[in-house]
């Protein structure tokens, strides 16, 4: 084995637009005072091999600790670069789940932008998906190169419309209502928000008086353009002035505020994931959401080593070889072997260590979720395929854990779901702000239509491995993603450890030292002895 897995072509057009997001040359670490030799004086504890292979146990993230290194960095000097699949690199090792209360476009375009990437779920109709997919690529652009454009015989209402469908009101108007057509003018919001009739010709109301830069002018040049007009839109016109892209002046202030986020080079666009079952049907939804420029498929289904997979993971490969897709759930080498062998390009590990889940209890399969993702990513390392450790996080601390045992990033649902971007209302319960979360192999998540995942589409009576709760409110992302990442960067600070590229070095070469905790232990290390506490979450 070995010889049928790729390494990606880092030559490759794809390798190009996707392998990273404009990297920032990583500060140089402070001398350590010590040397290797010193640094690493006293083998304490057990290595990863230790603890996770020749044995009948399984151990769960709370069964194992790890052991603190020396310090002689600061946080902020932490590296969480890692990559989700061959092609695809993050800059924050964080992944939301394809849930449907969890992963929707608010969710994908905020966890892209913090730099990690969201996965949008397929628990809704194919045209509800793609608009959710598009809503995240439109959100974040360099040069808009398909901008929505309307003619001057167009009205108000027209307007609007996109307003609502895709949250913009920057719209250019040409002669045909359509690009590469003699540019008139913009609508924007200051235009029509005062003007009662929807049926109003935008062509009566339009800004005439235009800054527009010419074809070929280079990104930076145009904002500088942008940044000396004070204009909202910068339109680009060719010699007979007609549209051919559009730059927007929120894109810099977003280039600003979000310096990590997941995106491509070449257009910019914000990195967005989406989950597909392995059904016929299924192929209709992955050309749909292809049309709007998804980056990464994830197959679906919590027991990934099936010939369903692999079919449909062929039929992706043959069909758009440009598309990332990670295959699973698996929590076996053998699984992940069968999968690899197929050409999966990452692979994900968990399988009834969800928050919602039941498995483990109904189906009576599965594994611990540190052993299995121990075992699934030192497996996958060999052959150059990231792994992604999916749920069963409630801390971060157990962030740190999945990282530690291999995982190259970490998939979360029950973490997320009390978010503001996550979908769905609160409510309130005994005076608690809540969100509503749910498994996908809840029965009522599976009424809904996500039995696929769950094989038992075909089954009259649905046999449930999932439960619906609901989790407490978390605030904003915006709050509480720095906060994770904060938190996880403190956790590499105590391990001595600058970045995850070491960590898993030191995971592989015995120098990330372990301890299997007794339940005496985890109780010592979890808050005791207390009347009362209080804990907040950010
Ligand atoms: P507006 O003033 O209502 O147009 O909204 P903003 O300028 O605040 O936001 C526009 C955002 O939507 C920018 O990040 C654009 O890159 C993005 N966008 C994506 N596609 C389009 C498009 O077709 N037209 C416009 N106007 N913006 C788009
Ligand atoms: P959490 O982060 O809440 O611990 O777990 C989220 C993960 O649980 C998801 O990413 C998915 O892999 C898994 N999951 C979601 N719904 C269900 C379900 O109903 N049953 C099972 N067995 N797993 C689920």
């Amino acid at each position: 084995m070995g010889d049928f897995l790729l390494n990606g072509n880092p030559k490759s057009p794809v390798e190009r637009k996707l392998a990273s997001s404009p990297v920032q040359k990583a500060k140089p670490l402070p001398p350590c005072p010590f040397n290797e030799q010193e640094l690493f004086y006293c083998s304490d504890g057990a290595s990863a091999a230790e603890v996770f292979e020749n044995s009948t146990v399984g151990y769960a993230y709370n069964d194992i600790i790890l052991l603190p290194g020396h310090i002689y960095f600061s946080s902020d000097d932490v590296s969480l670069e890692t990559r989700i699949s061959r092609r695809i690199a993050l800059k924050t090792p964080l992944v939301s789940s394809p849930m449907d209360t969890v992963t929707e476009s608010a969710m994908a375009i905020h966890m892209a932008l913090h730099g990690g990437l969201g996965v949008i779920h397929y628990n809704n109709t194919i045209r509800e998906q793609k608009k959710e997919v598009d809503r995240v690529k439109r959100f974040e652009n360099g040069f808009i190169t398909d901008p929505k454009t309307l003619s001057p015989e167009h009205t108000i209402a027209d307007a609007r419309a996109i307003k609502a469908r895709y949250g913009f009101m920057g719209i250019p108007i040409t002669e045909n209502g359509a690009m590469y057509s003699r540019l008139l003018g913009i609508v924007t919001n200051r235009d029509i928000e005062f003007i009662r009739d929807p049926n109003t010709k935008l062509g009566d109301v339009m800004t005439r008086d235009l800054v527009t830069a010419p074809e070929g002018i280079g990104l930076d040049e145009a904002y500088a353009i942008v940044k000396e007009s004070k204009k909202g839109k910068l339109p680009i016109v060719n010699e007979r002035h007609e549209l051919v892209g559009l730059v927007a002046r929120t894109d810099i202030l977003k280039n600003r505020d979000f310096p990590n986020a997941t995106k491509d080079r070449v257009g910019k666009k914000l990195l967005c994931g989406a989950a597909i079952g392995t059904r016929l049907e299924d192929r209709e939804r992955l050309d749909a959401l292809v049309e709007v420029g998804v980056d990464l498929i994830v197959l679906d289904s919590s027991q990934g080593d099936s010939v369903f997979q692999l079919e449909m993971l062929r039929y992706i490969k043959n069909k758009y070889s440009h598309l990332e897709v990670v295959c699973g759930n698996v929590v076996t080498t053998t699984q992940a072997y069968h999968l690899l062998k197929a050409g999966a390009d990452g692979l994900r590990i968990g399988m009834g260590c969800g928050s919602i889940c039941t498995t483990q209890e109904v189906m009576a399969c599965g594994r611990p979720q540190a052993t299995a993702v121990y075992q699934v990513s030192k497996f996958a390392r060999e052959h150059g395929v990231p792994t992604i450790a999916d749920g069963g996080v409630s801390s971060i601390g157990h962030i740190i854990k999945g990282l530690a045992c291999g995982a190259s990033c970490v998939m979360m649902g029950s973490m997320l779901a009390g978010t503001e971007e996550a979908p769905g209302e609160y409510f309130y319960k005994d005076g608690v702000r809540l969100k509503k979360y749910r498994g996908m192999g809840s029965a009522e998540a599976m009424q809904k239509g996500s039995a696929v995942r769950y094989f038992s589409e075909d089954d009259r009576i649905f046999v449930a491995q999932g439960v619906s709760g609901a989790v407490v409110d978390k605030g904003s992302l915006r709050r509480y993603l720095p906060y994770l990442i904060n938190g996880i960067k403190h956790g590499f600070q105590d391990l001595g450890v600058p970045s995850l590229e070491e960590l898993h070095n030191r995971l592989y070469n015995g120098r990330l030292r372990f301890q299997v905790r007794t339940l005496a232990g985890q109780l010592e290390g979890a808050v005791h002895s207390l009347y009362t506490y209080e804990r907040s979450a950010v």
